[in-house]
């Protein structure tokens, strides 16, 4: 397979331009794409979701492993996409942006089509790096059926995924990842594996999702880690305060850090993920027996 040359061929028949406004980058190093195939476990009993086909190229090595759901947002795409792979019987592309569809209903949808339920279903992309938290956020939440997602994502992102406590890079996407997923990085890959070539290293990641904080109160722990590190250079409690959070006065948030045994002089940056819960289930327990 010459990925490199059926895409430039492609993108003269169809005269399209990769559209930054869509984060469109294609992938041309056939090596970066079956590595990217290689690290998914499935056959044709499984789904695989793309997000983002562009002209195809992962799709061609993802669609020999599984059944293939594709999401695009961008109508040229889906045009070359229509015509690329004629043998339609183990892909269904849906034209729409993937941060507005309900995932899990298309897959019982698909699933109710094929009159069979998918042993496995897992998201295999390169992502549009400007919606990269976004999607992850959307997979990760409101998912009850994807099980494990690779995808790729600025190196950058991979690291801030990873980050250590009290690192600068330990935040939001750090906390948000580990509540509901392992997370590992498997391949650094080279801008020149791309055109237009990105600005930036990027990485695939292995997202495997798992139920570890299954009794934790989602919705506050997502509260409290969104607002602490909305202000990450202030006080936790200041930023807790300036971004309302649950509507409780500053008071009320200094009486929990007491009861937690936290100075009131603690940033966001400094507290571990069991400290993210612990307070969570503080707050919970608190508002539930008043
Ligand atoms: N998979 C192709 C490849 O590897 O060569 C293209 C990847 S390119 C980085 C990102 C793709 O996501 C583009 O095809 C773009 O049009 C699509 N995309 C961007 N925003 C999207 C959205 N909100 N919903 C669905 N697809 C989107």
């Amino acid at each position: 397979m010459d990925t490199l040359k059926i895409t430039k061929k492609i993108i003269g028949m169809y005269e399209v331009k990769a559209k930054k406004s869509f984060g469109q980058n294609f992938l041309i190093d056939d090596n970066v794409l079956e590595s990217i195939a290689g690290l998914v476990d499935t056959n044709m009993d499984d789904l695989i979701i793309e997000i983002g086909p562009g002209l195809g190229n992962l799709t061609h090595y993802l669609k020999q492993k599984s059944n293939l759901l594709l999401f695009e947002v961008d109508k040229n795409m889906v045009e070359v996409i229509e015509n690329r792979f004629e043998d339609k019987s183990n892909l269904k592309l849906i034209f729409n942006d993937v941060l507005k569809v309900n995932i899990d209903e298309e897959i019982r949808i698909l699933e109710k089509e094929k009159s069979k339920k998918f042993n496995k279903v897992k998201v295999v992309a390169n992502l549009p790096y400007y919606i990269t938290s976004p999607i992850l956020f959307k997979l990760l939440e409101e998912s009850q059926i994807i099980d494990e997602i690779v995808v790729m994502v600025q190196n950058e992102v991979a690291d801030r995924i990873n980050a250590m406590v009290k690192n600068k890079d330990y935040g939001i996407l750090t906390l948000m990842m580990e509540f509901y997923a392992k997370c590992t990085k498997e391949i650094v890959v080279s801008p020149n594996s791309f055109i237009p070539a990105p600005k930036v290293t990027s990485a695939v990641i292995r997202i495997k999702k798992e139920n570890k904080y299954e009794n934790v109160n989602k919705e506050i722990f997502k509260e409290l880690v969104h607002k602490a590190f909305a202000n990450r250079r202030k006080k936790m409690i200041n930023s807790l305060c300036m971004n309302n959070f649950m509507n409780l006065s500053k008071e009320d948030i200094k009486n929990i850090f007491v009861n937690c045994n936290l100075s009131e002089l603690t940033r966001a940056e400094e507290l571990t993920i069991h400290k993210y819960i612990e307070l969570t289930n503080y707050i919970d327990n608190t508002a539930k027996s008043c």
